[in-house]
């Protein structure tokens, strides 16, 4: 899923605990739970050709999307419920780990961790429901706003 789809999911996790440790380790889990639910964007690169190029191009996605979260949780902090941000960053922090960690493994080529990209990859097709990312991105814009809702 999309950067800004976990960090909805962060937010909502800052309103309902107040331990850090324990928003952040949330965080993660909640990156997994949703990267399980069939999000329609495995075929977002499709149409770039070269293994270099696609990876470019997840880069320039993964950029703009950080952007919109971190507009997301500003947009939170600013308007939202009065949360403590000794545990809303950690739990931000957790939901963006999991992909900031796939791309820092992928870029660095550290192939002693490539385990974890194969975990993570397997996480993403445990429904093994693939769809195109034309549904994909209404759909993560819709569990964005409604983890939103739940969180104000
Ligand atoms: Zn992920």
């Amino acid at each position: 899923m999309f950067i800004t789809a976990h960090t909805s999911a962060a937010l909502w996790i800052s309103t309902r605990i107040t331990d850090p440790i324990l928003a952040f380790i949330l965080g993660i889990a909640s990156h997994f739970l949703f990267d399980m639910i069939p999000h329609g964007d495995e075929s977002l690169a499709d149409h770039v050709q070269g293994k270099k190029e696609k990876f470019k191009y997840f880069i320039r996605v993964a950029l703009i999307d950080m952007i919109l979260a971190t507009i997301l949780v500003y947009f939170f902090v600013s308007h939202g419920p009065i949360v403590d941000p000794y545990v809303l960053y950690p739990a931000v922090l957790g939901t963006w780990l999991p992909d900031i960690a796939w791309i820092t493994i992928e870029y660095l080529k550290l192939s002693k961790l490539y385990w974890y990209i194969y975990f993570h990859s397997k996480v993403h097709n445990f429904f093994n429901w693939q769809y195109s990312i034309v549904y994909g991105v209404p759909f993560q814009i819709i569990v964005t706003l409604a983890v939103l809702k739940i969180s104000f």
